[in-house]
Order: structure tokens, then C-alpha cells, then sequence
């Protein structure tokens, strides 16, 4: 689902379901698309049938829970993370400016990621205003109910933080890339994270000031990556993300 209006993106989520759930789902989507309180002047669902029984599995990246309360100090923590997992500082310093003035060219939230090279800072994605984004992925059922839960007991309730870690979970295991920087434009929603595959989804509770509604994400890849492979990798090829739990209880 993707909702826009006069001044572009508004809001989008991605599902990746069986078909007797569709009904559900698109009713879920759409009610989502009307919830902000700016109103959408045009809302796209596109349902594909990918034909596929057993989509790829993915385990879910480790949840770590940052623990920095203001905004700058969640900054400086989030480029060490980023830079444990192997982003240069220059690179990390370009992509939290970007993120914080509004990374499409005119200051603008993207509708997808930016695609940045971690040893150079620069750009990569072949269109900077709608940016690369990530699709056909989700918790498997057992492990969505499971991790809701799980989520809910540390407080950490929000549909966004639930969907944000299976995205995640998604762009860390892709073909080049190093790790991810998000927080929401959402004005509301301060929360954010640094995730890859070393450091596991670090997420803090706020990487911008409350009514604030720059924001973005930003996949950093090896240098030399192969940009149209990480491309279809992200758009096309379908993952169900489990829990830790999956395997002892026979899921896999
Ligand atoms: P959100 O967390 O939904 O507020 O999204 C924050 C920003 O992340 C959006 O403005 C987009 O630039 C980007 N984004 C959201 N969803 C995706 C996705 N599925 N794939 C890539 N980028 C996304």
C-alpha cells in the first residue's frame, strides 16, 4: 500500500500472506493508508499472486534495546553502531544529515530508501527522489503473533517497530549490504534504528524530536556492490522472517 498526496508520500506498508488472508489484509491496509491525519489524495494497493507455496526463510535480526534518552546522544550511539558494523564515519555523517533535512533533492521524505556506499558516503540509488523499496516480506504467522507479544512485554508495542524488524531483518541479509539507518518521518513516531547483521536491530527511542517529520532510510552497502542484484533482491524476492522460537517448535 502506498498513500500520497500533494506533497508526495504520505505512508506504505508491505504484506506477504497466504490467500485466505487477503480480504483481511487489504481492509487492514486500507485503514491504515486513511489513519494519518493527512489526508491522502491518492492511495495504490497492488496485490500480486507470487504463485509460491514455502516462500525463503529468514531468522529474525536480535533485538537490542539503546537505552540513550535525548536525540543527540542516540545520534553519536547510532553512528558507533554503524560504524561497528563497518560504515566509515564520513559515510554515517552524510546519511544522518541526509535523514535529518529530508533526503529526496528538494528536502523532501522519500517513498524508499537511499542505497549508500559505506566506505564513500555516496549515493547509489538510480532514483533520488522515490529511492529503492523494499517489498514481499513478512513474519511468518506463528512468529508475527509471537513476536508481537514479545515486543508488547518490553514495551515496545507499536505496529511499527513489529513491521520495522522484519523489514529489517529483510534489507540486513541482502546480496552488498552492511547495514541500515531508519527513523520515521512520521511526526509523531521519534523512534528509530542502526541494523545489521553484527550489531542485530538497534533501536532507540528517539533519533529525532517529537513533531519532527524528516526522516528516511538509508541501506549501506560494500563498496563495489552489485546495485541492480541488491535492487531485485529487495523488490521482488520473497522472505518469511521467524523468531528464534521457529526451530524449537518445529517450524522450519
Ligand atoms: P516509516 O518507518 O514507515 O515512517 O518509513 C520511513 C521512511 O523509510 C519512508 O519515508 C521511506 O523513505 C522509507 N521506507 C518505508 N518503507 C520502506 C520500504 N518498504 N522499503 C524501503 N524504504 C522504506
Amino acid at each position: 500500500m502506498r498513500a500520497s498526496g500533494d506533497r508526495g508520500h504520505i505512508s506504505g506498508a508491505e504484506r506477504l500472506v497466504s490467500g485466505d488472508l487477503l480480504q483481511q489484509t487489504v481492509l487492514e491496509l486500507a485503514g491504515r493508508a486513511v489513519s494519518k491525519q493527512t489526508r491522502p489524495a491518492e492511495i495504490v494497493l497492488t496485490i500480486e499472486d507470487l504463485g509460491i507455496t514455502m516462500p525463503e526463510r529468514l531468522k529474525s535480526l536480535e533485538l537490542v534495546v539503546a537505552d540513550a534518552t535525548d536525540v543527540q546522544t542516540a545520534r553519536s550511539a547510532a553512528g558507533r553502531f554503524l560504524r561497528k558494523a563497518g560504515v566509515t564515519v564520513a559515510a554515517a555523517e552524510h546519511a544522518l544529515g541526509l535523514l535529518s533535512s529530508g533526503p529526496g533533492p528538494s528536502g523532501e521524505n522519500m517513498r524508499g530508501a537511499m542505497i549508500i556506499d559505506a566506505s564513500s558516503g555516496k549515493r547509489l540509488e538510480p532514483d533520488q527522489s522515490r529511492g529503492i523499496r523494499a517489498s514481499r516480506f513478512d513474519w511468518t504467522l506463528p512468529a508475527g503473533i509471537r513476536m508481537r507479544a514479545q515486543l508488547a512485554g518490553q514495551g515496545l508495542g507499536h505496529f511499527r517497530t513489529h513491521e520495522a524488524l522484519a523489514l529489517a531483518t529483510k534489507i540486513a541479509h541482502a546480496p552488498g549490504v552492511i547495514a541500515e539507518l531508519c527513523w520515521s518521518d512520521d511526526p509523531d513516531y521519534t523512534a528509530g534504528y542502526v541494523a545489521s547483521v553484527r550489531t542485530g536491530y538497534v533501536r532507540f527511542p528517539a533519533l529525532k524530536e517529537y513533531g519532527n517529520n524528516k526522516g528516511g532510510r538509508a541501506i549501506f552497502v560494500e563498496n563495489g556492490c552489485d546495485v541492480s542484484t541488491l535492487v531485485n533482491y529487495l523488490e521482488t524476492e520473497a522472505k518469511l522472517i521467524t523468531d528464534t522460537d521457529a526451530e524449537s517448535k518445529g517450524e522450519r
